[in-house]
């Protein structure tokens, strides 16, 4: 089964919500995971099951790029906030590169999330 990963940053998670809300059909043909706020957020905005990591400054973000080194993911939706320093920004340059290592298809803004949605479906 295709498996997502959706994360975003705090400025970020409302424009996470509304789409994932706007491809929540989409969404649920896929198997999800999610950094832990982003996935508590989704989970009580939408219908969608989400495998919850660890939130993303305790490590979550490194829980999903360890996924995508082992190529459990097919793709990454990370809404970064490009306005604020973040304190784990290490963690965050490490998931950026795993998937370029790996190549794995990310998006870190919503149009080219919406690429990322329907190019993963079948
Ligand atoms: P969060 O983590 O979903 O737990 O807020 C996201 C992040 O900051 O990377």
């Amino acid at each position: 089964m295709t498996r997502v990963a959706l994360i975003a940053h705090d400025e970020k998670k409302p424009d996470l919500i509304e789409f994932a809300q706007n491809h929540e059909e989409q969404l649920r043909e896929y198997e999800l995971i999610a950094t832990g706020t982003t996935g508590k957020r989704l989970m009580e905005a939408t219908d969608l099951e989400i495998e919850r990591k660890e939130s993303g400054p305790l490590g979550g973000d490194m829980m999903i790029g360890a996924e995508v080194a082992e190529e459990k993911l097919d793709g990454v939706v990370f809404l970064r906030d490009p306005l604020r320093a973040q304190p784990h920004e290490p963690d965050i340059s490490a998931l950026l590169r795993i998937c370029d290592v790996r190549d794995t298809a990310l998006a870190t803004n919503l149009a080219s999330a919406e690429f990322l949605i329907e190019g993963l479906a079948d």
